[in-house]
């Protein structure tokens, strides 16, 4: 099969794309033929040996993928041959998704309806499941309450605007750029502002009636945690998704309104919490409240492209290598 590999960390150079032997799955194992791998941010920090946790080279990036069972091993009994899925890593995390075929555990295996494409089944490990726990997991977002969705263009974003409008809060979303707005609009924000305006935060607030909002979902903490703080409303909640360096803030800003910073990354989902944040998502595909957005397609050969790419500013959706 064809596969991308890392054998030195560096820039978006570093991808390239080599014939490897076909994996085959072991027992308790599942192999899965990848239709479509989807590029997550996290994709260049590993690439670039940024990230806290490192891979040994040679690697296979990727942790997002959709497509059909192509075969299961031994003993592995809620996953069949033939079935679309979505998966959520790699049975070995650095044999990853940027590749024709992947081998995964079946928890890492869910169901993917017809009316969700492999692109766009891509988006369901790590972006919806992100916006999913960020949102209601770690957050504790309630119908009736306001959400800013701050960074609402890209992967997590557009999910969180949808998950949250669907749970019945009223959604503020930004983006950096008029297709952006567009964009965030249409997935179901009440109100959108551009991140770029000088006095947006202000015209947040005014949205809000000067009350604030009750969570926010920030998606770059090393700019405007801060500000955050200054839009909460009383009792309100900030939880850190993005975060690219540091940031000096008022921690008095938290105190009158006894107001929450709250980190949150999906390595720290519980088994249990990943059973039910992606049983939520598997009744939101169902139900027809959530359906990811693609932004844009590239060939697996295009890897180093796709890098690139999402990591400009003007986000809009998904970005997805198709082997
Ligand atoms: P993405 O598709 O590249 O989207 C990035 C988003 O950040 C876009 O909406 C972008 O808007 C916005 N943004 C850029 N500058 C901003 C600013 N000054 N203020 C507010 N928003 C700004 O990335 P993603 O997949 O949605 O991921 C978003 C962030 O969450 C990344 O930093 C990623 O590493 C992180 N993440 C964390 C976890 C976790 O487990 N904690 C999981 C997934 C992702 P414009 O481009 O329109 O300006």
């Amino acid at each position: 099969m064809k596969a991308i590999r890392v054998h030195q960390f560096g820039g978006p150079e570093v991808l390239k794309l080599e014939e490897v032997p076909d994996p085959k799955p072991g027992a308790g194992e599942v192999l899965v033929r990848v239709h479509a791998a989807g590029v997550n941010p996290v994709d260049t920090y590993i690439r670039a040996g940024a990230y806290a946790r490192k891979p040994v080279p040679p690697y296979v990036p990727g942790a997002d993928a959709a497509g059909i069972v192509e075969a299961v091993g031994a003993g592995v009994t809620t996953v069949t041959p033939g079935a679309r899925v979505y998966v959520i890593g790699a049975a070995d995390e650095w044999k990853g998704t940027y590749a024709g075929l992947v081998v995964c555990r079946p928890e890492q295996v869910f169901p993917l309806p017809d009316r969700i494409s492999f692109a766009q089944g891509t988006a369901l490990g790590v972006p919806c499941a992100t916006a999913y726990r960020a949102l209601f997991q770690r957050g504790h977002g309630l119908p009736a309450e306001i959400v800013l969705v701050h960074g609402a263009s890209g992967g997590v974003g557009t999910a969180a605007v949808q998950l949250a409008r669907a749970r019945g809060l009223t959604v503020i979303g930004t983006a950096g750029s008029d297709r952006g707005l567009q964009l965030v609009r249409e997935q179901g924000a009440h109100h959108v502002f551009n991140h770029r305006s000088p006095g947006y935060t202000d015209q947040i607030m005014a949205a809000t009636g000067g009350r604030g909002v009750d969570l926010v979902i920030e998606m770059a903490a090393h700019i405007n945690l801060d500000n955050d703080l200054a839009l909460l409303a009383q009792h309100g909640r900030v939880v850190v998704v993005g975060n690219r360096g540091r940031i000096e803030i008022d921690p008095r800003r938290t105190m009158g309104k006894e107001a929450a910073i709250i980190g949150m990354t999906l390595f720290a989902a519980t088994p249990a919490d990943l059973k039910s944040l992606h049983a939520a998502l598997g009744e939101s595909l169902a139900n027809g409240t959530l359906t990811p957005v693609v932004g844009r397609e590239f060939p697996l050969a295009d890897a180093a492209r796709a890098h690139e790419a999402v990591m400009e500013a003007g986000a809009y959706g998904k970005i997805v290598l198709v082997p």
